[in-house]
């Protein structure tokens, strides 16, 4: 049912952030979408995700605000972050701040597997459940309560690890846990930046190389919410 309603939205919407990612090849590397992405943006009903009172507001181009002073993400950086981890079929990635569960099914629909860690434990809960009744449950995404800058060992290594909350530096537990020749994607920058731009934060892809070394691209401005501890944020 959801993924029948306000189809015209949404194909409007992959055209917009379509748009932005031509203008932005030159900072990302990514000159157009995977095909899986597409069809990922175009499918997920990000209407499901918002505030009811943001419902119309649902198929913009911009991040909103979610409870407990967390936001969803920008449809377009959702786009580029799941196209920088190299999401598709089969591949195992580790999100960390699933926040309402929005960048987790749009993973899941290029058919990745998606471990999805969130520190508040009243969004893990809604979040699973949003999930859940949208039939983006386990096996296909696996979701804990916690803190996401430990990574998910049990679960490792991982063929991308996807970061949504911003932090001076990647925590050494992920890159642990990222297969060589995998990507680690992630808002690099101060924990509290403007709201409006410059943020100071840089959206970076990190490469595990075949040596186990890391290799840092940086790409471009973003605004993050931090990475925070445990109990921070009520
Ligand atoms: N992935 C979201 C956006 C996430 S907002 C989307 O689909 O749009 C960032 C999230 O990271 C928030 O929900 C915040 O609570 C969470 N977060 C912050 N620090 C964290 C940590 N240490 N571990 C796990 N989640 C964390």
């Amino acid at each position: 049912m959801a993924f029948s309603q306000r189809r015209g939205e949404r194909e409007a919407l992959l055209a917009e952030i379509e748009g932005d990612v031509r203008e932005t090849a030159r900072q990302t590397g990514l000159s157009r979408l995977p095909d899986v992405v597409r069809t990922a943006i175009a499918r997920v009903p990000r209407h499901c995700f918002v505030r009811p009172s943001d419902d119309a507001h649902a198929y913009e181009n911009r991040a909103l605000p979610i409870d407990h002073g967390q936001t969803i993400s920008q449809p377009y950086i959702v786009a580029v972050m799941t196209a920088l981890c190299g999401a598709g079929p089969g591949k195992r990635i580790l999100e960390i701040g699933t926040g309402c569960g929005y960048q987790a099914a749009v993973l899941a629909e290029t058919g990745a597997v998606v471990y999805s860690i969130e520190v508040v434990p009243p969004l893990a809960r809604s979040a699973a459940q949003t999930l859940e009744a949208l039939g983006y449950g386990s096996p296909d995404v696996v979701l804990r309560e916690g803190d996401g800058r430990q990574g998910w060992p049990e679960a490792a290594p991982f063929d991308a690890i996807l970061v949504a909350a911003a932090a001076e530096r990647m925590p050494s537990a992920l890159g642990e846990q990222l297969a060589v020749g995998g990507t680690l994607v992630f808002p690099m920058g101060p924990a509290y930046p403007r709201r409006s731009f410059p943020s100071g934060q840089t959206l970076c892809a990190v490469d595990k190389q075949s040596d186990g070394s890391f290799r840092t691209r940086k790409l471009i401005p973003v605004a993050f919410v931090p990475l925070v501890a445990p109990g921070r944020i009520s």
